[in-house]
């Protein structure tokens, strides 16, 4: 059997190298925007995050931060009940009273999401409003702010662009501004902010800031003269956003693995105006250092085959490492949406012969996955415990988002977490 028999193919998506790109349309295996929240909440220090919707709402951020405890945890859910369902209790009166509640009790919350849910958008619950209207009274205390984390056709990353999207459109309109200025937009984690910002001072870029930043207080710095660099490439809406206010983006492949790091960084160094010499001495020796520790794991990886299921956003850059400077072949890369403007860069390193699809019918991927038979699988933690069962070898999607794997510190770390899998699988199998 022929396993992508069933594909449509779109020919006019066709990209790169001519690469087709398969688009498919079923029933989608993903997790919410709500999960955004989990690693949201570490960035923004004094943000808060306050999820209106259900039970099931409420579960699922319990779920995916039971790891962590807080004494003063930063979210929460106002649950949506059966009166405000049925429309007996005004659901716009319970939840000023809940903000109101909160903000009382804890006076050291600077910024307040309020997260809409599927449930809110069901009964039509408009946050926007509520977010201007609470904003209006408790000016002095807090900022408030609202976006969506509904689980209706989207994916887990697109949380952060929507939270990001909307602290965009409410930060100032700035004027023309003659000094340029660098962004780099995405939530990293503190210890890869750390880094970049020191290689970007090294190469003499140093009117630099990252979005979000990790105070409510600071506010991101866009006009004409801004040149920004995604960090993430799930961010289509803050993107745009960006760009309505006169923000350029730097085209350049994402900061994964060393040979994206370092494209990534000269594409800021270019635009930058550094001169190409010194971009190499300041980059060479992180570049041998990542390039060894990479070493390590290559024995493990290369010529292991490896599918993407569609859910992180991430699968097209993380493809392209490891098919790039880990040798593994690359069978399927499946992605629930493809920016093509956003990755054209990356698209532009792939293999030849890769198969990308967008969007999902997961019955089907399944098929090819089990025909393909690939030595590893991304996905999902909803599909990694039955293909396990299946005897397929798993990495789990997510936590690529939560782990440090941007930057050439963490290149290492990035390959580590291909093999390791692969490394258990063998030894059980043994
Ligand atoms: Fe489920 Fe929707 Fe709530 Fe996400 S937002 S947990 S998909 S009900």
């Amino acid at each position: 059997m022929n396993a992508i028999v069933d594909l449509p193919v779109e020919q006019q998506h066709r990209v790169g190298k001519n690469i087709p790109i398969y688009k498919e349309r079923g029933q989608r295996e993903v997790f919410c925007g709500l999960t955004g929240i989990i690693w949201l909440h570490r960035k923004i220090q004094d943000a808060f995050f306050l999820v209106v919707g259900s039970r099931t709402c409420a579960h699922l951020i319990q779920s995916a931060a039971g790891v962590m405890i807080f004494a003063e945890p930063r979210f929460a859910t106002a649950i949506i009940d059966d009166r405000d369902l049925a429309g007996i209790a005004d659901a716009n009166d319970e939840l000023d009273r809940v903000v109101k509640t909160l903000l009382t009790r804890r006076p050291d919350i600077k910024m307040l999401f309020l997260v809409g849910s599927c449930p809110s958008e069901v009964i039509k619950l408009d946050l926007s409003r509520a977010a201007q209207r609470l904003s209006t009274e408790l000016i002095n205390q807090c900022r408030i702010l609202s976006y969506s984390g509904s689980g209706i056709e989207t994916t887990f990353t697109q949380g952060e662009d929507a939270c990001l999207a909307s602290l965009v459109q409410a930060s100032p309109k700035q004027a023309e501004v003659i000094e340029k200025n660098l962004l780099v937009v995405g939530c990293l984690p503190d210890v890869v902010e750390d880094q970049f910002h020191r290689l970007f001072t090294e190469l003499g870029i140093h009117n630099v800031s990252f979005f979000p930043p990790k105070n409510s207080a600071q506010k991101p710095e866009i006009h004409s003269n801004t040149q920004y660099l995604l960090a993430q490439p799930f961010l289509a809406e803050t993107a745009r956003l960006i760009e309505e206010r006169g923000g350029q983006r730097i085209s350049a492949p994402f900061p994964f693995g060393v040979d994206g790091t370092t494209a990534w960084l000269k594409a800021a160094a270019t635009s930058f105006g550094i001169d190409p010499t010194h971009f190499e001495t300041v980059t060479q020796s992180k570049i041998e250092r990542a390039k060894k520790s990479i070493e390590r794991y290559l024995p493990m990886l290369t010529n292991k085959r490896i599918s993407f299921f569609p859910d992180s956003q991430l699968e097209i850059p993380l493809a392209r490492f490891l098919s790039q400077e880990c040798g593994m072949q690359v069978l399927e890369i499946g992605t629930p949406y493809l920016h093509k403007q956003h990755l054209e860069c990356e698209l532009e390193l792939l293999p030849e012969n890769t198969r990308i699809v967008e969007g999902q019918d997961v019955e089907k991927q399944l098929d090819r996955c089990r025909s393909d038979k690939p030595d590893i699988v991304v996905c999902g933690l909803g599909l990694a415990n039955p293909l396990e069962a299946e005897g397929i070898t798993t990495k789990w999607s997510i936590e690529l988002v939560f782990s440090p794997v941007h930057g050439y510190e963490q290149a290492a770390d990035l390959a580590e977490l291909f093999a390791r899998p692969l490394n258990r699988s063998m030894k059980l199998a043994a």
